[in-house]
């Protein structure tokens, strides 16, 4: 019997699709895009429509699995659930006896994006062991989080449908086609109506090639770019005195920094002809509604918050606010009534437990002076092998034969290999959970489709059972699916209207209300910082991270290539990974650069800098700017010949905010292989 089935869209993007899919004989059999949800109406990416492969293919983990060899070869022998439990449970037990409860680290991320797979029972578990507490934001999106708390609080901006209004549309950092598809309609909608299209991007990506302008920055130098334009934009009787003297604070300091950059010495730093910052400021002071649409790629670098930071100035400078279509499209999540720290069960944490930054894990898997030393480590929502910094240092430390891992997945990833447990984990499509987003603000609510593939289980119920197993009793661990949804947001708050999570119709998607309408920044929704106002000079960041206003550092190397690694549109992150369809691991050099090299397309290249070398295939394009060299991020270690990938290559320092990643300050030199 063929029957068609709504669910979301789990992955780690922005557009959180709502989703049909048809199944057949208990297996998914296509994927398709719905209209319940609003902004994505029954379109969505093409990688999504290989999930069938992904939930059923030869990489699925069906049963817990225990390693009979040495570790990276992948080589385990099937046990029961019982056998893995009872294993976990001896071996944690036996590091909390000797080396305390903070020995044990759960090493998580954004695989699952529900709010229950996501991080809800999981966490409960890991509070009540005592484990050390990992910071995962500064992975990716906690740079520029902090750099917008810091200049407005934690508030909602706008509805990606409202960008259909503006006159002036600036994809800043923002590959939207592959990383923010449903932006793309809008830009549409706007375009037709005489809208213009300005992309700020080091590379010439399908956006850039259709907008009115491309800037093609130097990775890294936004900053420099938003002082310029801040700066030309006062010399042209761009700024809005009156908005700015209501409204903002820090401005004067803002502007006084702008104006120590002269406009030929930011063009020379960012790589981006005078004409082309005059044009753009020109533009910006003269189209209203104007919005700029940031995306992660701005945070990846060591000045990533002063560079949000200074683009967050702009609309405020110029008076771009409240109205439909004007401001900043910036992220979501404060959009729901979020209460995250009963969903994960915060108040179960010892005092005094400390935490670790995903970056740098790797670092401190080597550490021999951490104290206590991590010992045991649960990885699961995550593929670190693949994903994190400084890829041979990571390698290192999961290779340590006195670790004791488990890896809980849903198919067999290259950390997989490294596992003395390996767990199975059901899809998205195996099991009920709830959907905030980070791009939109529709809430979503998906039941399983199909039963659990194999002996896979839902992550709340693994930690339900490890629960059980450690003997952690009471409310926190029983609680149903259906009762960690209604965990996870405030029931009494006004944007959810009454309705349960637990009970949102699946065929609904619940627009989250600000005083009666949409969120529109200075109409429906107001900063949330400590003044009340926009915050050039931010209080919160100087106390946090000594940041008072944004700041610039050249990156200093010997290597003359900078490498960014950007997402994939065959992948979510390393997600799909597995896919044979997803081997896209080439190289992207401009034709200058490839010449100073004697080097042509089609050859093999070695990529190298002190932290690695990868080697691959080389594509000679004017897509990227000179002194860039570009390869997509997400490749598994299936497609290198000496098992290492484009994240080898990147430097685990950190950005000047959130103490986050900064994969495109990553310098490398290519040669012939
Ligand atoms: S990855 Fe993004 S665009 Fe693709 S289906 Fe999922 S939510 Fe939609």
């Amino acid at each position: 019997m063929t029957q068609t089935l709504p669910s979301v869209c789990p992955l780690d993007c922005p557009d959180t699709c709502s989703l049909t899919v048809t199944v057949e004989a208990q297996q998914v059999v296509k994927v398709r895009g719905s209209h319940v949800n609003p902004l994505t109406r029954g379109t969505i990416c093409g990688k999504v429509a290989r999930y069938p492969e992904f939930v059923h293919g030869p990489d699925r983990l069906l049963t817990p699995l225990k390693r009979t060899g040495p570790k990276g070869t992948g080589a385990f022998a099937r046990i029961s659930w019982e056998e893995a439990l009872d294993l976990i449970y001896d071996r944690f037990s036996a590091l909390r006896e000797e080396f305390g409860a903070q020995a044990i680290l759960p090493l998580n991320y954004g695989g699952p994006h529900g709010m229950l797979a996501g991080g809800s029972m999981d966490l409960r578990f890991f509070h009540r062991l005592g484990a050390t507490r990992l910071s995962r934001r500064p992975l990716c999106g906690g740079v520029k989080e902090q750099a917008f708390l810091g200049t407005y609080g934690a508030v909602p901006t706008m509805r990606p449908e409202h960008v259909a209004y503006a006159r002036l549309i600036i994809p800043w950092g923002n590959n939207v086609t592959v990383s923010q598809l449903h932006l793309i309609p809008q830009i549409n909608a706007a375009r037709a109506k005489g809208a213009k299209l300005v992309v700020v991007d080091p590379r010439r990506t399908q956006i850039a090639r259709q907008a009115d302008l491309h800037l093609a920055i130097k990775p890294g130098t936004d900053v420099v770019l938003a002082w310029a334009l801040a700066a030309e934009l006062e010399r042209i009787g761009g700024l809005d005195a009156s908005f700015i003297a209501s409204h903002v604070l820090g401005a004067e300091e803002f502007l006084e920094q702008a104006r120590r950059v002269s406009l030929a010495e930011a063009a020379s730093v960012c790589g981006v002809e005078e004409r082309y910052i005059r044009q753009l400021a020109e533009m910006y002071k003269t189209l209203s509604p104007a919005v700029i649409c940031p995306g992660n790629g701005p945070e990846r670098n060591q000045n990533g918050g002063s560079g949000l930071r200074a683009v967050f100035a702009l609309p405020a400078l110029a008076g771009k606010l409240g109205v439909l279509g004007g401001g900043l499209l910036q992220g979501a999540s404060a959009a729901f009534p979020k209460t995250p720290a009963r969903l994960q069960g915060e108040a179960l944490m010892p005092a005094g437990t400390r935490t670790l930054n995903i970056v740098t894990i790797g670092r401190d898997l080597l550490d021999p002076h951490l104290d206590p030393p991590i010992k045991g480590l649960f990885i699961y929502n995550h593929n670190p092998l693949i994903v994190h910094p400084d890829q041979n240092t990571m390698k290192n430390g999961l290779s340590r034969e006195d670790l004791f891992t488990v890896v809980c997945d849903i198919v067999r990833t290259d950390s997989v290999r490294y596992a003395d447990v390996v767990l199975p984990a059901c899809s998205h499509f195996e099991h009920a959970d709830l959907f905030t987003a980070y791009g939109h603000h529709h809430l979503q609510r998906a039941d399983p489709v199909i039963p659990p593939v194999g002996e896979s289980l839902p992550n709340t119920e693994i930690f339900r059972r490890l629960a059980r197993r450690f003997g952690f009793t009471g409310p926190a661990f029983e609680a149903t699916d259906a009762e960690l949804m209604d965990d996870a947001l405030a029931l009494d708050d006004a944007r959810l209207q009454g309705v349960k999570p637990s009970q949102l119709p699946l065929e609904q998607a619940l627009p989250m209300v600000f005083e009666g309408g949409d969120a529109v920044l200075f109409q429906t929704t107001f900063p949330k910082t400590p003044s009340g106002k926009i915050e050039l000079r931010s209080t919160h960041l100087a106390q946090a991270y000594g940041q008072p206003l944004p700041s610039y550092r050249p990156v200093i190397s010997n290597y003359p290539l900078a490498l960014i690694s950007p997402g994939s549109d065959r992948r979510t992150s390393s997600t799909f990974g597995s896919l044979r369809y997803s081997d896209d691991a080439w190289l992207d050099i401009h034709p200058q650069d490839a010449q100073a090299r004697q080097l042509t397309a089609g050859m093999m290249v070695r990529v190298w800098n002190d932290l690695g070398e990868v080697h691959l295939r080389l594509r000679v394009t004017e897509d990227v700017r000179p002194g860039v060299v570009c390869s997509l991020k997400g490749a598994w270690l299936r497609t290198s010949d000496n098992d290492q990938t484009i994240s080898a290559l990147a430097p685990s320092h950190y950005a000047d905010l959130c103490e986050g990643a900064c994969y495109n300050d990553a310098r490398v030199e290519v040669a012939t292989l």
